[in-house]
């Protein structure tokens, strides 16, 4: 995990003032590393009978799109609001100042639908939180959230309550 840390890289300040950043793209760009990755994701979820992996816009697509791709399940986008053109749910959900709603086509997820939520990174959890309820409104199970990063000091895993998260790298 050491190796994969290794590549990510801290922007203070982005996107606002305080805020250190954790930029995945060094991890991208060095193939062994993004190759890593995934496969570290896939044996971890090969065989659990998952049936659709659902990636957060928009650094979760990355990681999710492969993963799918490498597992032969389905793959669900979870946008953000004004970005998808069908029918949607929504979820809204509070940040530190304000709110922010995510959607997904109604059709993304069926009935009893076993889910795998992919994003790069949990930090608070609220936007995973949410991606979890929409998937639940439809009336998917989500059997895990996976993270490449997880930003232990916020908590975010505490937030989840009930769905498990798993990430690759803890700061
Ligand atoms: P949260 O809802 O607080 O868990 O935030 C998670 C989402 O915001 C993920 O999609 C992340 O890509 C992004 N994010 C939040 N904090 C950071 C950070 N410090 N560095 C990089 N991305 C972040």
């Amino acid at each position: 995990m050491e190796e994969i840390k290794k590549y990510i890289r801290d922007v203070p300040d982005f996107p606002k003032p305080g805020i250190l950043f954790k930029d995945i793209t060094p991890l991208l760009q060095h193939q062994e590393t993004f190759r890593r990755v995934i496969d570290l994701f896939s044996k971890r979820y090969e065989g659990k009978g998952i049936d659709r992996v659902a990636g957060i816009e928009s650094r979760g697509f990355v990681f999710a799109s492969v993963l799918a791709y490498v597992l032969k399940k389905s793959l669900v986008l979870v946008r953000k609001t004004g970005k998808l053109p069908w029918k949607k749910v929504s979820e809204t959900y509070d940040l530190e100042y304000g709110t922010d709603t995510i959607q997904m086509h109604e059709d993304a997820v069926s009935k009893g639908d076993r889910v795998l939520l992919v994003d790069d990174l949990l930090a608070t959890g609220g936007t995973s939180k949410a991606a979890c309820q929409l998937i639940e409104k439809m009336g998917g199970k989500v059997l895990e959230c996976a993270f490449v990063v997880e930003l232990e000091f916020l908590k975010g895993r505490e937030k989840l309550r009930g769905v498990e998260a798993f990430s690759l790298v803890k700061f």
